[in-house]
């Protein structure tokens, strides 16, 4: 009988993740390796398909791969994305790995993909529609309907860190615009806030921590960021009237910017049954990328 094991990869810009995922979405075996961007294209093609290999050992029925970008899931092409260089640019994945290994691949944008697992076997088991957010160094987005990716014309759909939540601001987002929400509330955020209130530059985490030791230009910074974190949610409602929203990322783990997020969403939405909307945190960890691409297979999951 042949095997069922089905690969989830999930391609970052420092680190690729695979895991093996059974059919109930559990990963029981995992790699983690460098993805090696600076080398250039040959580099980060050798450490996916090393990736692959550490945790199929031959065996894999089918592979999913998460990727930040713009990936053309239809084609199968990873087409650009902000962490990889331009050497790695209109890749077709899906052709390169099937000519090789001979078993089916198909590939999409890893906010996409963590939604999807979230909706499926995560915060979202049960709901019909579900947004997933990604709050970390940047934001990134995914909408599930029925346990359907939302993926619009180009797949972009659910990119919400560059909407629009401050017209006048003149913070800049990693795609070079301002006033995008990954501008105003993304790790990348809290720190470019820091350093313009302070001329100092802080991790976020050490921002945090300033903010929670009583430091008035770092609770200022959090206070702000919780503002546009809360209007970009209220935005996501406004537009998807969703039954949840799961918020994931490092980000989403900081009380002290989440507690006050939260308050301030329900004041900002215009209807009173909006305000029922939960907005929950992630409940399947940093294993969701590699989760919500092996469900792309189609081959595990209800
Ligand atoms: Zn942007």
């Amino acid at each position: 009988m042949k095997s069922q094991l089905v690969i989830g990869l999930d391609i970052g810009g420092t680190k690729i993740r695979a895991g093996a995922v059974s059919k109930d979405g559990q990963v029981v075996n995992s790699e983690t390796m460098p993805t090696e961007a600076a080398k250039g294209k040959a580099a980060i093609l050798r450490n996916i398909e090393a990736a692959i290999a550490s945790v199929s050992k031959g065996k894999a029925a089918a592979i999913g791969i998460g990727i930040a970008g713009l990936v053309d899931h239809d084609r199968g092409i990873y087409v650009q994305g902000p962490n990889l260089p331009k050497s790695f640019q209109n890749v077709p994945l899906v052709k390169l790995l099937t000519d090789k290994l001979k078993i089916p691949v198909t590939i999409d944008n890893d906010a996409h993909c963590f939604a999807l697992a979230e909706a499926v076997f995560g915060a979202g088991h049960g709901h019909k529609t579900v947004v997933g957010v990604t709050l970390g160094t940047g934001i990134g987005g995914g909408v599930v309907m029925d346990g359907q990716i939302f993926r619009g014309r180009d797949n972009a759909a659910g990119e919400i860190g560059h909407m629009t939540i401050g017209l006048n601001h003149d913070a800049v987002c990693g795609c070079g615009q301002t006033g995008h929400f990954e501008a105003l509330a993304s790790g990348n955020a809290m720190a470019k806030l820091y350093k313009t209130k302070t001329g100092n530059q802080l991790a976020p985490v050490d921002v945090e921590n300033a903010a929670k030791s009583g430091e008035k230009e770092a609770q200022a910074v959090i206070s702000e960021m919780a503002e546009s974190l809360a209007v970009g949610i209220a935005s996501i409602i406004h537009a998807f009237d969703p039954d949840m929203v799961v918020v994931g990322g490092g980000l989403a783990k900081a009380n002290i910017l989440w507690e006050p997020a939260i308050q301030k969403i329900r004041e900002k939405l215009i209807y009173g049954q909006l305000r029922d909307i939960p907005v929950v945190r992630a409940a399947l960890g940093p294993d969701a990328g590699v989760i919500g691409a092996a469900l792309l297979t189609g081959k595990i999951g209800p």
